[in-house]
């Protein structure tokens, strides 16, 4: 790859294996199924992503390589947050009050194998120069906006000069307080993080990246200086996380992802329960494991290394976190509590501390609202 003009990331990119001969002749599989898969969601795995796949079936490999399963399970749902409802421009949705998700990008470094938005990635139409020009106008025009995430496909796969426009479009709109970008290249292409990127993502703050690591062996060198370029530019680095079967559900693998995220400056935002998006079920964890990985986490090691794990509800509803229970009723002790260690304590319910007896003399959970 020594030849060639241009960055270095987009050499590489254009070395993608992208067809199902190339999984032919790079793993040895070829089936019909496995034909469909790739004529109906594209694949592309970038030499250094495919550099980090040790053996067939590794957690890297699951991430990137198409799998059977993708056509013969019927299971799921073609947009499983329906985002297409609450968008009243096409790429961007406005579900919460303050904030919008606004789509750039239509491609990314590599087609995840999980994504929830696999049936529009890749494909031109996601996003166009209409549909951006519209997502700003609304923006605009909509004072209570505070927060703008925009995400794609990758907006950092966008030209520099695009990205650009955007963030000075954004950025003079007063009633915006914060941008953020989601983007999986500092795990997928790290190369991509070029000191003339940062010195262009630098202008825009306060700006806060919010990347996506799963597993721990995506935490490479290359990894770590993209993301020290990003800190040391002074722009706050969140990572999201998707609780993968096969890749990394399972506590131990979780908690050294979170402790090397730390470790490279990245701060666990979200552990998201897998959406359930059509071609992705072979990926789909039961939903007490989420919770028996944060009960691993919370209280073992520091609270920095704990996202929150939320489920973004089919049908639109959100994200909803949620947690191992702790609080396990009341007796003339007091408020009867669990430690991260199983362990039952009194928290006694002295005048100032005691709890609100017309909301719970019914006997309903002392939580509810
Ligand atoms: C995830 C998401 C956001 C951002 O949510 P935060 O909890 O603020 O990170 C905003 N809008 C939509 C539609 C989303 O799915
Ligand atoms: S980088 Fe993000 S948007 Fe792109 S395929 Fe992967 S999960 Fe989907």
């Amino acid at each position: 790859m020594g030849e060639g003009n241009g960055p270095l990331w987009k050499r590489l990119l254009s070395h993608s294996i992208t067809t199902s001969g190339d999984l032919a002749r790079f793993f040895g599989i070829d089936s019909p199924e496995l034909r469909d898969v790739v004529a109906r969601y594209p694949m592309r795995i970038n030499p250094y992503y495919l550099s980090l796949i040790k053996t067939k079936g590794d957690p890297i490999y699951r991430q990137c390589i198409p799998d059977r399963q993708e056509v013969v399970s019927q299971k799921g749902l073609e947009d499983p947050l329906n985002e297409e409802r609450d968008s009243p421009v096409l790429g961007l949705t406005h579900r919460y009050p303050d904030r919008v998700l606004f789509l750039v990008s239509s491609t990314c470094a590599v087609y995840c194998r999980f994504c929830n938005r696999k049936r529009k990635v890749g494909r031109p139409s996601m996003v166009t120069r209409e549909s951006i020009t519209e997502g700003l106008l609304y923006i605009r025009g909509h004072r209570e906006i505070r927060d703008v995430l925009l995400s794609g496909g990758d907006p950092l796969l966008l030209e520099n000069r695009e990205l650009s426009y955007i963030l000075t479009e954004i950025r003079s709109m007063s009633h915006v307080e914060i941008i953020r970008i989601g983007t999986r290249v500092p795990c997928t292409l790290p190369q991509r993080i070029t000191p003339q990127l940062v010195e262009i993502l630098r202008k825009f703050q306060p700006l806060y990246i919010l990347t996506h690591f799963n597993h721990p062996r995506e935490v490479t060198p290359d990894a770590a200086l993209a993301c020290g370029r990003l800190a040391d530019a002074g722009i706050p680095l969140g990572c999201q996380t998707v609780l993968l079967k096969g890749v990394n559900d399972d506590p131990m693998i979780i908690k050294k992802l979170m402790h090397k995220l730390l470790s490279i400056r990245g701060r666990p935002y979200y552990l998201f329960q897998s959406d359930l998006a059509k071609a992705t079920s072979h990926f789909w964890t039961p939903l007490d494991k989420g919770l028996q990985i944060m009960a691993k986490l919370l209280g073992h090691t520091s609270g920095l290394c704990v996202p929150h794990f939320a489920v973004d509800l089919p049908g639109g509803g959100g994200k909803v976190p949620l947690l191992p229970e702790y609080i396990k009723g009341v007796d003339e002790g007091g408020l009867v509590i669990k430690n991260y260690l199983g362990e039952e304590y009194r928290y006694p319910l002295y005048d100032g501390v005691e709890l609100d007896k017309s909301r719970h003399k019914k006997g309903e959970k002392l939580w509810s609202e």
